[in-house]
């Protein structure tokens, strides 16, 4: 389609969006309308496939979507990729070249298309390459679709690729995924073929990523280093009304807020992003946008699309846009719920109930592989989610705790007791399973609110990982899930055949299976309050992993049953695998060595200057009040209590002055450290806590200072300001 350039500028059309939904997008449409015949429907194929496009189509199909980029004005074309960092890259190329006549002409070959070579040392490989292997390979993955994306006066091409390295290994975060998708595919058909489901070519999983994010305006945000530096607050004293009364939830959205909602859905419709709900959060100036849920590669890259769209629309607006876990301490951090589901290529969710017996047998056994899979691989799952910025959101009274647990709901914990126990017995278990699940339709809508505590609950047809950090990509979580999944999957394929292979009939062989493995996950069912103390006990009393922070979550890379998993999955390779660990740990070294150097930097810059200054003027007062106190008869008591006020301010002031002096200490010995282990142990364990206490004399100091002396915002005019 020609986008209408009038669509394309101006989100104030009152054109249907379904009349441009997906119009930046080289989308099934546009590809019919530019390919030929044969090339679109093998280019479909290949995508059903979830393949490779082949060489001898990649001319044709270039050149269809650059005369389509062209026509709708793009000069340049870019391989979008995502990188270890966590977030997206992008190195753009003119489509313009010299022919040898020295004419110029806009060129897009086959070779371009599939594959490109960006530098690969400046990304970070973990110390997979040696540098004279530098190279690294881009190639496009056609299931996700070609964009145009807004920026500057143009529009560029954006190609969504995979990042390898000149040996094959994965240098991003999407090749993984898509890997892991395979695994998935795999396991599910051959356990779906026992169970008497043929014909089904591919399983698929689903994502829907639900977006928190904060907005605050812009002026405040320039005006604090922490906030410019390290997207989240490192100083800042908690407003008199925080959110006690919680009346943002489900509030009315601000005017100008709103304004920001719909010129970022326009955007993302123009981008092919089903953008469905937008609504306040929790928190004062928090928001949540969620899409309509896709296949997880495209999820994963949409939602990447979604916060990059979200940044630059807040940026016009006179906005920042927060997206870090914790912006502010003692106030409700974000999240990124990450709603998942697994699915047949013939539209059948193996996580919705069904309503015949064999549909229900399907369904209990691809739930209870899921807690199989969680349960086994809590720790991985736990590791997925693993940032220094959801170390402050986790387990603090509003978020999943650190232990992992899944919630299924009464109705669900009835159904699998009553076949534990043996209730259901094998010559009427079919029809009683059908009778305890032909309720579950019905209380579908019960199971969204049931247990808001929970990091893994079932919410009807899909589970809802709630833990995962607002700023990341979801492609590691995403590719846990898979894999876990893929493993379990297998395991339970294996013990029906097992079963079947020492003489049980295929039924009893499942339902027995079933069985054992209800028995055997119960630990990992959770009903109660995931924010409360007793799930401590009862993560302890049950061998449940509690991996406080980061540091200790990246270890179960280093198990070895863990590699091996990856490995038999062809998920990761060993190497790759190491090559994320180090990446990881690098990265959250760094992130609190920054944070630590900036708070210093607010310290000694603005804090410790602004309360020296306002002492200035107490001290002054009170000295003119000390000599003026016999004529104006002022008494002891009176003069003591201003002395006393006097007194406080210089204490706490000293007070700060001595544990900046200490921090300054205490970020040397960072350097002197020499494993990542050892450093990023330290930064958890030392540097952190010590931050926050010293944060703690400088709040203490930010209310009783003249406000006026304050350089920073505060986080009343913030979070309450408009
Ligand atoms: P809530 O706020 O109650 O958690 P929302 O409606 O905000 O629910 O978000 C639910 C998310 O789950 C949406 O992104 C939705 O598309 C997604 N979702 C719904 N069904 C599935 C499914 N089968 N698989 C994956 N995601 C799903
Ligand atoms: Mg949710």
């Amino acid at each position: 389609m020609q986008i209408n350039k009038e669509v394309l500028l101006s989100s104030d059309t009152k054109i249907a969006v379904s009349s441009y939904f997906g119009a930046m997008t080289f989308d099934q449409k546009a590809m019919r309308a530019r390919l030929p015949k044969e090339v679109f429907s093998a280019l479909q194929d290949t995508i059903r496939a979830g393949k490779k496009i082949p060489e001898d189509i990649a001319g044709a199909v270039a050149h269809g979507m650059k005369e389509w980029a062209m026509d709708n004005g793009a000069t340049h074309y870019t391989h979008w990729f995502q990188p270890m960092t966590g977030s997206t890259a992008e190195k753009h190329d003119a489509f313009l070249s010299i022919d040898r006549d020295g004419t110029p002409i806009e060129r897009f070959s086959g070779e371009q298309l599939i594959q490109g070579e960006p530098d690969a040392s400046s990304f970070p490989s973990g110390g997979m390459r040696t540098t004279f292997e530098a190279r690294g390979y881009t190639a496009w993955d056609p299931s996700s679709p070609a964009f145009l994306m807004k920026g500057g006066k143009d529009l560029t091409l954006c190609i969504p690729t995979v990042f390898i390295s000149y040996h094959g290994e994965a240098l991003d975060a999407k090749t993984p995924l898509l890997r892991s998708m395979d695994a998935v595919s795999k396991s599910a058909i051959r356990l779906l073929e026992i169970l008497g489901l043929s014909g089904v070519s591919r399983v698929k999983t689903f994502a829907g990523c639900e977006q928190e994010y904060f907005l605050i305006d812009k002026k405040f945000f320039s005006e604090r280093p922490d906030l410019v530096m390290c997207g989240r607050t490192l100083l800042g004293a908690l407003p008199p009304k925080g959110q006690q009364l919680e009346d943002h939830y489900f509030g009315s959205i601000p005017d100008r807020v709103l304004e920001f909602m719909q010129d970022v859905e326009h955007e993302l419709y123009l981008l092919g992003i089903p953008a469905k709900t937008r609504h306040n959060e929790v928190a004062p100036h928090q928001f949540e946008i969620a899409p309509i849920f896709e296949e997880a590669n495209i999820a994963v890259d949409h939602n990447l699309l979604v916060m990059e769209v979200m940044r630059k629309v807040a940026e016009k607006k006179g906005f920042a846009l927060l997206l870090a876990e914790k912006p502010f301490a003692g106030i409700n951090g974000s999240g990124k719920h990450n709603n998942w589901s697994i699915g047949t290529d013939t539209g059948i969710n193996l996580l919705d109930p069904g309503d015949t017996p064999e549909k229900n047998l399907q369904f209990l056994v691809f739930l209870v592989a899921v807690l199989k899979g969680v349960h086994k691989r809590a720790d991985l799952l736990r590791m997925s989610i693993a940032s220094m910025g959801n170390d402050h959101r986790l387990g603090a009274n509003e978020a999943p705790p650190a232990v992992v647990t899944v919630f299924l709901g009464g109705l669900l914990e009835n159904v699998l007791d009553a076949i534990e126990s043996g209730k259901v017995d094998l010559k009427t278990e079919k029809q009683v399973l059908n009778l305890g699940l032909a309720q579950v339709p019905v209380v579908n809508k019960d199971y969204t609110d049931r247990n808001r505590t929970s990091p893994f609950a079932f919410t009807g047809n899909k589970f809802e990982f709630r833990a995962v950090g607002s700023s990341q990509a979801a492609s590691v979580p995403n590719m846990v899930l898979n894999t876990l999944m893929a493993e379990a999957v297998d395991d339970f394929a294996d013990a029906i055949l097992a079963k079947v292979k020492a003489g049980k009939k295929k039924d009893a062989a499942i339902l027995e299976t079933l069985r054992e493995q209800i028995t055997a996950t119960k630990a990992i069912r959770y009903p109660g309050d995931n924010y409360s103390d007793a799930l401590q006990k009862y993560a302890k009393k049950n061998g449940l992993p509690n991996l406080k922070n980061t540091p200790q979550a990246i270890r179960v890379l280093e198990k070895k049953d863990i590699q091996a998993m990856f490995v038999k999955y062809g998920v990761l390779s060993v190497e790759e695998i190491h090559s994320r660990l180090h990446i990881r740990l690098e990265r959250y070294v760094k992130g609190i060595d920054i944070e630590a150097r900036t708070l210093q930097l607010m310290l000694k810059t603005l804090v410790i200057p602004d309360v020296s200054e306002y002492q200035g003027d107490i001290g002054n007062s009170f000295n003119n009040l000390l000599a003026a106190s016999e004529a104006i008869g002022l008494s002891d008591k009176a003069l003591k209590s201003q002395a006393g006020h006097l007194k406080a301010l210089a204490e706490n002031l000293s007070s700060l002055i001595d544990l900046t002096g200490k921090l300054d200490k205490v970020v040397d010995k960072l350097e002197t450290l020499d494993t990542e282990f050892a450093k990023a142990d330290y930064c958890a364990d030392v540097l952190l806590p010590f931050m926050v206490s010293v944060r703690e004399v400088a709040d203490r100091l930010e209310l009783m200072v003249d406000r006026s002396r304050w350089q920073l915002p505060t986080y009343s005019e913030m979070l309450f300001e408009h």
